[in-house]
């Protein structure tokens, strides 16, 4: 059973590393991963969230519902233009034990490029929501949070919120 991982957790704050071969661990692990963020209404969820520090994640493309399990995914460019869109994590979670949401800055459109369940490695170029959902899944791995792109103020009201939540 795995079990999420909350802001203040260093698990989230540690680099993976990257996978060298594809076991049926990981491919169950990556099953349950896919249960527990349809189960919590995610979008995305990376391997250090459940305490893994290894380089896989899994996200859904929330217009189409496709599932993407990716084994070491890279961003392999990013475009010069951005979009300010609001973002959530099931790690930063408030006082009503869910998301707490802030407007975060990143690149529109990127290339992804990953390793597939089967092995096949595949390239997507991803824009709008799919885009939003990889940078952030994929900064996890590097033990990045989306707060990080706050200013100081707006990540302190955020922080007061996640500090409010009962435990
Ligand atoms: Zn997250």
């Amino acid at each position: 059973m795995l079990q999420m991982k909350l802001c203040g957790d260093l698990v989230l704050r540690t680099e993976c590393a990257p996978v060298d071969k594809i076991t049926p661990e990981i491919l169950d692990v990556l099953d349950q991963m896919v249960d527990m963020m349809v189960a919590q209404n995610g979008v995305g969820l990376a391997a250090p969230q459940v305490g893994i520090l290894s380089r896989f994640l899994v996200m859904m493309d929330p217009d189409t519902e496709i599932i993407y399990k990716m084994i070491n995914p890279k961003i392999l460019s990013r475009s010069t233009d951005t979009t300010n869109m609001e973002e959530g994590c099931l790690s930063v979670l408030g006082s009503d034990n869910l998301p707490v949401y802030a407007h975060v800055s990143r690149p529109s459109s990127v290339v992804v490029e990953w390793t597939d369940e089967n092995g096949t490695v595949q390239t997507a170029q991803m824009s709008g929501v799919p885009a939003r959902i990889v940078q952030h899944e994929t900064d996890h791995l590097d033990g990045k949070l989306f707060i990080d792109y706050l200013s100081p103020v707006r990540r302190e009201m955020l922080m007061r919120k996640v500090r409010r939540r009962k435990l």
